[in-house]
Formats: C-alpha cells, sequence, structure tokens
C-alpha cells in the first residue's frame, strides 16, 4: 500500500498566494483520492510489490494515471515554500544562467509553458538527457519520469483545481502566486542530487 506523505508545512502556510481552502482540496481530496484509486487498483496484482516510481514508468491507463498523480503531487508541493521571496543562488544559479540566461528568463520561458498547457497538465523545469536545465510541459497525469534520462526537478500543476478556489480562471495571477512561494532552495537540493 501507498502512504500519502505528510504535507512539508501546515496547510495554511501557504496564504494568501495558495490559500487554506485550496490546500484542503488539493492535498485533502484530490491528491489523497489519487492514492486510494491507485491503492485499490493494485490489489492482488503485480503492482502491488512495486515502488510508485516503478508503477509510474510500468503501468498505462487508470492505473498510470493514479499513480502518476500521487507521485506529481509529492514534487509539487515539495516545489513551494512558506519562506517566500526566494532566489536562485550559487551552482543553480549558474545552471540557470547557462542554460536560460538568467533567473527573468527561465520563469517566463516556464510560466509560457504553463499558461500554454491546453486544459489540465502541468508545467516542470528538468534537467534533460543532455544535462541541461529544460523546461517542459505535458498533458493531464504525464510527467517527465516517462522521458528517457531526465530528471524533474519543479513542478507546477496547471489543472483547475490547483488555482481556481483562489484567481478562478486567470492562470497567470496563480504563476505569479507560485513564483513568489517557489521553493529555490529544494530545487537547488535536486540539482546537487542529481550530479
Ligand atoms: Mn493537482
Amino acid at each position: 500500500m501507498h502512504t500519502q506523505p505528510e504535507l512539508p508545512y501546515r496547510k495554511d502556510a501557504l496564504a494568501p498566494y495558495i490559500s487554506e481552502k485550496t490546500m484542503d482540496y488539493h492535498y485533502g481530496k484530490h491528491h489523497k483520492g489519487y492514492f486510494d484509486k491507485l491503492n485499490a487498483l493494485i490489489v492482488d496484482t503485480p503492482f502491488a510489490q512495486q515502488s510508485l516510481v516503478e508503477i509510474v514508468r510500468s503501468s498505462d491507463g487508470a492505473l498510470f494515471n493514479n499513480a502518476a498523480q500521487a507521485w506529481n503531487h509529492i514534487l509539487y508541493w515539495d516545489s513551494m515554500s512558506p519562506k517566500t521571496g526566494q532566489m536562485p543562488t550559487g551552482e543553480l544559479l549558474n545552471a540557470i544562467t547557462r542554460d536560460f540566461g538568467g533567473v527573468d528568463e527561465l520563469k517566463s520561458a516556464f510560466t509560457t509553458a504553463a499558461l500554454n498547457t491546453f486544459g489540465s497538465g502541468w508545467a516542470w523545469l528538468v534537467i534533460n538527457s543532455e544535462k541541461k536545465l529544460a523546461v517542459v510541459s505535458t498533458s493531464n497525469a504525464h510527467n517527465p519520469l516517462e522521458m528517457p534520462g531526465t530528471t524533474p526537478l519543479l513542478a507546477c500543476d496547471v489543472w483547475e483545481h490547483a488555482y481556481y478556489l483562489d484567481t478562478q480562471n486567470n492562470r497567470a495571477s496563480y504563476l505569479d502566486h507560485f513564483w513568489t512561494v517557489c521553493n529555490w532552495e529544494y530545487v537547488h537540493e535536486q540539482l546537487l542530487k542529481s550530479t
């Protein structure tokens, strides 16, 4: 059985950028629901012995959708922090400057990918198979674990359930809030782990 991890902060910790009400529904209903369905689907199947990442990489259909969403949201919660206004530093800043030209250019590329994702999906900062930082977008539950040699560092959920209670149809305003709470310290740790 797979257990939904605790949130890395209180449900009200990202307010007013991400409200407690959004976290209540997003973590408490949507994310929990993916775990509940995942656990129901793997009973008495060979998947019951696999890790969450192994299931994401070897399943399809409803099992893939629920396993991938269970995994995607864990990275998403870690992508945000109550410590607002962080900026990339050190090796992360060097890598961003090398591959995008600067932090503003990275944020612009990521925001464009998020805003241009049609319908439900995700925007990601990844290390690609050429060992460079890159921005990718995926639809529905799809994620960079499906891309060979690719390591995701940062995730932004652009399903409407991530922002509709706070900013309604205004995904751009949600992206502004996301950057305010962006957990660059976590991204930095993931970058160092990957090299
Ligand atoms: Mn979500």
